[in-house]
């Protein structure tokens, strides 16, 4: 389907929107306003980081008929930031607006077992895995799968929802401990690192994408991702970025998509999961590349062009996660030594205005640009060691 452009009007408030008010939604609704759209954010929470910077905050429920309604009343467009809003939100948008990514996007990246169904379709290569549903699968489990880790088919993020098991044992208490409720088992897997390429998808299937981000995480969550030439071997860079593209068509997606990959010990590239939205590894874009991941969310769902971004500088991304605002070891709150931090070079700090600090909690990001690849890494060791992160 071809459509003009949703462009930003003069006289008149042309307005996008966005369902879900962490930070994600908090930098689209930057990159929309730089561009002249108003924004309107839905998230229950008053003080959500989106939603303190909207031109509109609906407050309500994700399923509430009202907001939803409300939402589309205002947008033009509306887009997500939140892989779990229910999908049934995002087609009852659809129904009167242009809604990117789509409902069906969405639904399978919400479901683990739909989503490695996909990865198997595509003929992009995942962890081997199990389904389990029902007491009769859980005993049916391949030996092969073990040790394997054991995650929840919906609502993980950051490593919640998932338990490490060793023996048949194991897995019976684990499944028993998440309530039965439906997982899959993947084999667990010998990695080399892990990396994730960002692309972003128009209507019309044109696609561009961002180079492969190579990342570092600490218990489950992202702390450190690192772009630039010679990151990872060529020959995997070049097959994460092809696989990534098939993942996007083969679901006819529209929108920024992150797909997040496995490198096993012997070089193989394994996709692990998507994510239906800008990601977390793609915040460099924001200071190292010359359109950001969200310029191209905005773009990608009022229909604007979508071009190849370049990487103008070697970069790299430190999480800033909650315990940083604790002294080591202590409850007593603390400020990080910002002051010492902006001093070094290339230094950009991102704070996501959250009004609380929790150990694990997102809090903002320190991207850090270069000339070098050299020179980069020698920056974000000095600034990971002031914030009291292990060097990487
Ligand atoms: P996210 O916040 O990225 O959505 P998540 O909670 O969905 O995370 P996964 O990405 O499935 O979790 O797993 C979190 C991390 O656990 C991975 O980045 C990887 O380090 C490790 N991991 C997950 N699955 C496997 C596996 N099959 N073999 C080895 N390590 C794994
Ligand atoms: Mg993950």
């Amino acid at each position: 389907m071809s459509r003009a452009p949703l462009l930003p009007a003069v006289k008149a408030e042309t307005t996008l929107g966005v369902l879900g008010g962490g930070q994600l939604g908090r930098m689209f609704v930057h990159a929309a306003q730089q561009m002249g759209y108003f924004t309107a954010v839905l998230d229950p929470d008053p003080s959500s980081p989106a939603g303190r910077v909207s031109h509109h905050h609906i407050q309500t429920d994700y399923l509430d008929p009202q907001g939803l309604a409300e939402l589309a009343r205002l947008c033009v467009a509306v887009t997500t930031e939140f892989e779990n809003v229910p999908a049934q939100a995002l087609a009852q948008l659809a129904a009167t607006r242009p809604v990117a990514p789509a409902a069906s996007a969405v639904a399978i990246a919400q479901d683990r077992a739909r989503e490695k169904a996909h990865f198997v379709a595509c003929g992009v290569p995942c962890a081997p895995y199990a389904v389990i549903d029902t007491a009769e699968q859980l005993a049916a489990v391949d030996e092969a799968l073990l040790p394997g880790i054991l995650k929840t088919a919906r609502l993980g993020y950051d490593g919640k929802g998932q338990v490490r098991v060793k023996t048949r044992e194991e897995l019976n208490a684990a499944w028993a401990g998440l309530k039965q409720v439906p997982c899959v088992l993947e084999k667990m897997l010998p990695l080399a690192s892990e990396c994730s390429v960002i692309v972003a998808r128009g209507a019309d299937g044109a696609m561009v994408n961002f180079p492969v981000q190579r990342n570092l995480h600490r218990e489950g969550i992202l702390a450190v991702t690192e772009v630039y030439e010679g990151n990872l071997p060529a020959a995997v860079a070049e097959q994460a970025v092809a696989a990534a593209k098939s993942v996007a068509t083969g679901l006819g997606y529209v929108g920024v998509l992150c797909v997040e990959f496995f490198v096993l010990t012997d070089g193989s590239l394994v996709v692990n999961e998507i994510a239906p939205r800008p990601h977390n590894s793609g915040h460099y874009t924001l200071d190292g590349c010359d359109l950001s991941q969200f310029d191209l969310q905005v773009r990608a769902m009022v229909g604007l062009p979508l071009v190849q971004p370049r990487l103008h500088s070697p970069s790299i991304l430190l999480n800033l996660l909650g315990d940083l605002w604790f002294a080591p070891g202590s409850d007593e709150a603390v400020t990080p030594p910002w002051d010492q931090v902006l001093a070094l070079p290339g230094t950009h700090l991102h704070l996501y205005g959250k009004l609380e600090a929790k150990r694990a909690r997102k809090m903002g990001h320190l991207n850090i640009t270069g000339a070098t690849p050299e020179a980069v890494r020698a920056v974000a060791l000095q600034a990971a060691a002031l914030l009291g992160l292990e060097p990487f």
